[in-house]
C-alpha cells in the first residue's frame, strides 16, 4: 500500500534535500532534485536573483551543494510519511501552472475499505467518502493540489461533491480548495465545514503572511494577502457536529492539538476514522519551535479517544493507511502515551521550580519510545515538545534573571569576545570543539557572530560549526533548518564582502 513511483534511490534523494514540516502543515523550504555539478552551477547561477529578491532560497541550494554533507544529514531524518516533490513544497501557497501540472501527475487514489479512498498526493492526504447522495471530502491539500483532487476523484466516481470538510487551516489541508468549489451539482456550491476558530486562523495568516513566509521558506509573493484569496468555510461548529449525509452519519469531533481548529471525522457505519494530523506514524510535530502553540495534553486526549472507537479503517492526513484494527489502536495509544508521558513529566519539573533549561534536558525517553517503529524521532525531539508545553503553562520568561530584561545581543557578545581574549580566541575555541561538544561550540561562534559578523574568519567559523551542528546524531530535521538558515547568511555576508572588494 501507498509505495512510492519512483525508485527509492530518487526518492530518498529528494527527500533528503526538500524538508518539510509535516503538521503544522507548513513547511520548508527549498531543494534540489540532485546534486552535482549541474546543481552547483544552477544554483551559483541564481544566487545574484535572489539577493535581489530579498530571498535566500538559492543561496540555501548553494550552500547545500557546497556542503553535500547536509544531505546525508537530512537522510538519516528518514522520510514524511509521504512522497515528496520539490515543485510543490517550494509553492505551497501558489496555484502557478507547473506546480498544478506537478500534483496532477502525482495523485493518486487508494480504496481502502468500500466506497472510502484516500488522495495521495505529494506530503500529505485528502479523504473521500462516496455516499448515495454525493462526495464527502475531507481535506483539500496545498495551494497546488486542488485541481489533481478533482481529476482522480473524477477517475472513480461521478457523484456530486456535496460536503468539504477542513480538518484544520493549514496550508497541506484547505488550500486546494479553491478548485474544488466549482464543481458542486447543478452549478450548486458544496457546503465546507470547519471548526469555528478556522476563520480566525486564515486571518492570522493574512495578517502574519510575511513572518509566516520566512518561518516556512515560502515566497511571500503567493501567501494569501486577503480573504477573497481564501475559500473560508460556508458553516462551522463548536465542539461536535454530526452530519447526516446520504443515509450515513458523518461525525466531526473538534479537540485542540496541532492546532486550535482540528477535527477528526469518524464514521461509525463504516468504523472508518480521517484523523488528521493528530496521528502522523512518527514522533509528531507537537514541539516545532516556528509554530504556533500546540495543546499537546488535548492532543494525547484525542488520540486516545480516537482508539477508543476500534476504528477498522486509518485514513491518515500523513503516511500510510491502515486497515487492521489492532494495529490501528495500538498505533493511536503509543502516541498518546508518549505525548502524555512528556506533559507529566514537564509538569512535575515546573512544579519542583526547575529551570525551563534543566526540564527540557533532564527528560528521559523510555527505551519502549526509543525503540519503537512508530515514534522515530524526525522532526523534533521530545525535548523540544517539553518545550512547547512549557510555553503553554508559563510566561516567554526563561528563567535566566539577566534575560527578563537583558542588553542588546551585540552588546552582550562584545563584552564576552573581550573577555575570551578577542574574536580569535573565541572563534578558535569554537573550532576546537567541533568534534568534542559542538552545541558547547556552537554558543561561542553564537556569540562571534552577533559581536563581529562582518569578520571573515568569522563568517567561516559560522559556516564551519554549524555544519558539524547539521551532522551531529541529535540534530533532528527541524533544528538542521535552523542552522542551514544561519550557515545561509553568513554565506551571504562572505558574498556581500567579496562583492564590495
Ligand atoms: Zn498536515
Amino acid at each position: 500500500m501507498a509505495s512510492s513511483g519512483g525508485s527509492r534511490f530518487g526518492r530518498d534523494l529528494i527527500v533528503a534535500i526538500v524538508f518539510l514540516v509535516v503538521g503544522t502543515g507548513l513547511g520548508l523550504l527549498f531543494g534540489q532534485t540532485e546534486v552535482g555539478e549541474q546543481a552547483r552551477q544552477s544554483a551559483t547561477r541564481s544566487v545574484g536573483g535572489a539577493i535581489a529578491r530579498g530571498t535566500n532560497m538559492d543561496l540555501r541550494t548553494q550552500v547545500i551543494a557546497e556542503n553535500p554533507q547536509i544531505i546525508r544529514s537530512l537522510q538519516r531524518g528518514g522520510g514524511f510519511g509521504g512522497e515528496m516533490s520539490q515543485q510543490i513544497a517550494q509553492n505551497m501557497f501558489s496555484h502557478d501552472d507547473i506546480s498544478v501540472a506537478e500534483a496532477r501527475e502525482r495523485v493518486r487514489i487508494e480504496e481502502l475499505a468500500p466506497r472510502s479512498w484516500l488522495i495521495v498526493l505529494p506530503i500529505v492526504n485528502a479523504v473521500m467518502f462516496e455516499t448515495d447522495e454525493g462526495l464527502v471530502l475531507v481535506d483539500t491539500g496545498m495551494g497546488p493540489a486542488g485541481p489533481a483532487i478533482l481529476d482522480v476523484i473524477r477517475t472513480v466516481s461521478d457523484k456530486p461533491i456535496h460536503t468539504i470538510i477542513y480538518t484544520h487551516g493549514h496550508v497541506d489541508h484547505a488550500y486546494g480548495a479553491w478548485a474544488l468549489t466549482e464543481a458542486g451539482p447543478d452549478g450548486g456550491l458544496p457546503e465546507i465545514v470547519a471548526h469555528e476558530a478556522l476563520p480566525e486562523r486564515f486571518d492570522r495568516y493574512i495578517r502574519l503572511k510575511g513572518s509566516i513566509s520566512r518561518y516556512m521558506s515560502q515566497p511571500e509573493h503567493q501567501m494569501p494577502a486577503k480573504p477573497e484569496d481564501l475559500v473560508y468555510p460556508t458553516r462551522t461548529f463548536a465542539d461536535r457536529l454530526e452530519l447526516e449525509i446520504g443515509g450515513e452519519t458523518f461525525v466531526l469531533q473538534h479537540r485542540e492539538g496541532e492546532t486550535d481548529d482540528q477535527l477528526y471525522v469518524w464514521v461509525p457505519g463504516r468504523r472508518a476514522l480521517a484523523s488528521a494530523d493528530y496521528y502522523q506514524g512518527f514522533l509528531p510535530n507537537a514541539g516545532n519551535g516556528k509554530r504556533y502553540q500546540r495543546n499537546v495534553e488535548e492532543w494525547a486526549f484525542a488520540l486516545r479517544e480516537m482508539a477508543a472507537l476500534e476504528p477498522a479503517v486509518l485514513l491518515p492526513a500523513h503516511g500510510a493507511g491502515m486497515t487492521n484494527a489492532n494495529e490501528i489502536t495500538a498505533a493511536l495509544s503509543i502516541h498518546a502515551e508518549a505525548l502524555q508521558y512528556i506533559v507529566d513529566q514537564t509538569i512535575e519539573g515546573l512544579n519542583k521550580g526547575l529551570r525551563k533549561d534543566q526540564i527540557a534536558a533532564q527528560l528521559e525517553w523510555p527505551d519502549r519510545y526509543k525503540n519503537h517503529p512508530l515514534l522515530n524521532i524526525q522532526y523534533v525531539t521530545p525535548q523540544d515538545i517539553s518545550k512547547m508545553v512549557m510555553k503553554r503553562h508559563t510566561g516567554w520568561w526563561d528563567d535566566i534573571p539577566s534575560h527578563w530584561s537583558p542588553v542588546p545581543r551585540e552588546h552582550e557578545a562584545a563584552a564576552i569576545v573581550e573577555l575570551a581574549g578577542g574574536i580569535d580566541a573565541i572563534v578558535n575555541k569554537a573550532l576546537d570543539l567541533r568534534s568534542s561538544d559542538v552545541k558547547l561550540a556552537s554558543h561561542l561562534v553564537d556569540w562571534a557572530w552577533d559581536a563581529g559578523r562582518d569578520d571573515p574568519l568569522v563568517q567561516q567559523a559560522v559556516i564551519d560549526v554549524y555544519l558539524a551542528r547539521i551532522q551531529h546524531e541529535d540534530s533532528n530535521v527541524q533544528e538542521i533548518l535552523a542552522y542551514l538558515d544561519i550557515m545561509t547568511e553568513a554565506r551571504q555576508a562572505q558574498l556581500d564582502r567579496t562583492g564590495r572588494d
